[in-house]
């Protein structure tokens, strides 16, 4: 028997070229291989006549070979095998390409079983070389049901196939981690069988219940997970903060807190008195004051003689922070520091130092803090701006560079319960539903190409206002998108040959960090009029003076995108505007950007994108590597994991620390799911 780590080379067949290829597809070990699975079925349990097929279906069917196979060489590299084969119904030809040895094997007056699709019409059907098994050999490739697995060129659904089951012929499953009571709680499958069923079913029904099962497993693990690490926390004690008082942070505002601002500050003066580590996540749309609450945390820690982390998912976003928290509080007495990927290694090592030597009291960076050469003397608060853009297991790796550190997560995008769920399940959520005062709605306007003029008017009555306007397309380049506008083009035309006397710069995340500082802070600065930008600029970018934002082919982004970006006008007291342009004329497309120019309210345009494109699109491609699902689709299986969730919360409460086999299992695989979606630390 071979054990499910072991590497897949340990199977007959898979030498050191064929492991690469199944590497690609992240399969390294048995139990790898048993966890990989199909993405469909093909049923091929139902026999039908010949007269029975239909073109361009594929069917399996019985035939008796009605003459040797012959084949024509027709030019170098092409040999097309003939045969006859017929039942009671008809006659049918089969070709085969290039496959003289494969079709060389049928044998005249046998009879088989074929798989395949016929082409032609009722003067001349034809079939291209079908599979066959004949009509005693065990199925393999008919008369059953197929799985179909992801692969990769090169490796062919055939070779998957055999060598899952190999698999599964040296190994055992892996083991039962969902107890018994549960899964007739929930009516799910065991373990065995439907690890079974997923690979080889009988019925298309099991197939479907084996898949449930799976779905199921994976969100109860992961939900179990965020409950045991949640539970884990709130065991733990901490020295809880002594020093409360805000007066010298709150006297040096501008403007003073909002009742929501004030409402979360309240909550973490909480968290960090109560002498258990605080978890909190603060969701507020675009322009609610996050920052400040943010800054708010920081300030106690510091206080409290704690360094403190900020991690923002982009180096701008973390430029833009460290700009206005710096300036904040230098006046204050804390020292601020920048942490980012493009700075020099002489600047990285004189901050690193500055942090290991407890000289900085608070630094802001990107995932250069999470880097192994960044020590911490004394870290005490971790906090992730714009927290979907980070996983889980990110915001561990930052808090285990301290002891008893407490962690602040910051979050604009409004998701639905369930989501929130399973992203920050282990988290306490504090909720900002108020905006800064003096705040209008920003006016929202849909027009089409034939409005250009009107448009370019806009712009320049803006910039004549003193105010200044973002232009932001969906590409850099002219080719990387077909027909959609590209920044560096646009921002071209529009500097050379539309605004020859304005200020028009471009941003887009291909420039070098230091050019990308450069030019936002010289807009922040007022020293440009317009900026060109790609979507780099979608996140937390702070320029009050901006009051204008033209998005174009608005139909490239979605919903809650374009809200994330037009949040970066209406932050200052000025009338902002934002004008959406598409040549889409779909109804539908109309329909979503019309749903966008009605309401500013992010909560509801998130609802209005789940409801069109559903939580998959919602979250985008980035999320993809948040949780590293195999079979479950947060799109698609939002029943099961609601249910999945439910057991696990309670499973965890009542047997989190049981020593049966189970428990012993389910902690293990928690403890691998963790690991897998673990970033990768630059
Ligand atoms: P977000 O929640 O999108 O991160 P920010 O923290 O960037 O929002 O705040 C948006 C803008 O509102 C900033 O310019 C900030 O200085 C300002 N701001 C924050 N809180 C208040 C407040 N209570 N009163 C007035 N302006 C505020
Ligand atoms: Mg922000």
């Amino acid at each position: 028997m071979a054990n499910l780590t072991d590497p897949i080379t340990c199977l007959p067949g898979i030498g050191p070229t064929r492991a690469k290829l199944f590497a690609q597809l992240g399969i390294h070990t048995l139990r790898d291989l048993i966890c990989h699975f199909p993405r469909d079925y093909e049923d091929r349990t139902k026999l039908v006549t010949i007269d029975r097929l239909e073109t361009d279906k594929p069917a399996c069917f019985r035939a008796t070979v009605m003459s040797a196979p012959r084949t024509s060489h027709v030019r170098k590299g092409l040999d097309i095998t003939k045969v006859q084969v017929a039942d009671h119904t008809a006659r049918l030809s089969l070709t085969f390409f290039n496959q003289k040895f494969t079709a060389g094997q049928l044998q005249y007056g046998r009879e088989y079983v074929f798989y395949g699709a016929v082409s032609g019409d009722f003067i001349g059907y034809n079939m291209t070389s079908p599979v066959f098994e004949a009509l005693d050999a065990p199925p393999v490739a008919t008369r059953r049901i197929m799985p179909i697995y992801p692969l990769t060129a090169g490796l062919s659904n055939a070779v998957m196939v055999r060598t899952i089951a190999a698999a599964r012929s040296v190994c055992p499953d892996p083991p039962e981690i969902l107890p018994a009571e549960l899964r007739r709680t929930y009516g799910i499958l065991d373990a065995e069988r439907a690890y079974r069923a997923i690979h080889a079913p009988s019925t298309m029904e099991e197939a479907a219940m084996a898949k449930r099962r799976l779905i199921f497993e994976e969100f109860f693990v992961f939900s179990a997970g965020l409950a045991l690490v949640r539970a884990l926390r709130e065991g733990k004690k901490v020295p809880p903060y002594e020093n409360t008082d805000l007066s010298p942070f709150l006297a040096s505002l501008p403007f003073s807190l909002t009742g929501a601002q004030k409402r979360a500050i309240g909550d973490i003066i909480r968290d960090l008195t109560r002498g258990s580590p605080m978890n909190r996540l603060v969701q507020g749309d675009v322009g609610s004051g996050k920052t400040m609450v943010a800054a708010a945390g920081a300030y106690l820690a510091v206080k409290n003689g704690r360094q403190t982390a900020l991690m923002a998912p982009t180096e701008i976003l973390a430029e833009q922070h460290y700009a206005s928290l710096s300036r904040l509080f230098g006046p204050l007495g804390l020292r601020t520091a920048l942490l980012i990927g493009s700075m020099t290694a002489k600047q990285k090592r004189e901050t690193r130092a500055g942090l290991a030597g407890g000289e900085i009291d608070l630094v802001i960076g990107t995932h250069a803090l999470l880097s192994d050469a960044t020590a911490f003397q004394n870290l005490g608060l971790v906090i992730t701006d714009e927290q979907h853009r980070f996983g889980v297991a990110q915001r561990s790796a930052l808090s285990e560079k301290g002891r008893d550190v407490h962690l602040l997560v910051m979050s604009a995008t409004p998701i639905p319960r369930t989501l929130a769920l399973l992203m920050y399940g282990d988290l306490e959520v504090s909720v900002l539903d108020e905006l800064p005062p003096g705040r209008q709605a920003v006016d929202t306007f849909l027009v089409g190409e034939s409005m250009r003029k009107r448009i370019n008017a806009f712009i320049r009555k803006q910039v004549a206002q003193g105010h200044q306007c973002y232009v932001v397309c969906p590409a850099v380049e002219e080719n990387q998108e077909l027909g959609v506008k590209a920044a560096s083009v646009w921002a071209e035309t529009l500097a050379q040959t539309v605004f020859p006397d304005l200020r028009v710069e471009m941003l887009h995340g291909q420039l070098k960090g230091a050019e990308k500082e450069a030019i936002m802070a010289k807009f922040a600065r007022g020293e440009a009029d317009v900026l060109v930008a790609t979507t780099v600029i979608e996140v937390g970018v702070d320029v009050p003076n901006a009051t204008l934002m033209v998005i174009e082919d608005a139909d490239r982004f979605g919903l809650s995108q374009l809200h994330q970006l037009r949040g970066r006008v209406g932050r200052g007291e000025a009338k902002s505007y934002c004008i959406l342009t598409t040549h889409n004329r779909n109804p539908e497309t109309v329909g979503r950007l019309k749903a966008l120019c009605a309401t500013n309210d992010g909560f509801r345009i998130a609802e209005e994108d789940l409801k069109l494109r559903g939580p998959g699109d919602f979250f985008g491609s980035r999320q993809s590597g948040l949780v590293g699902f195999r079979v479950a689709n947060v799109a698609t299986d939002l029943e099961t994991l609601q249910q999945a969730q439910q057991a696990a919360a309670q499973w965890i409460d009542r047997h989190g620390q049981d020593s049966t086999p189970e428990a012993e299992a389910l902690r293990e695989r928690i403890g691998e799911l963790f690991e897998r979606t673990a970033p990768t630390l630059n």
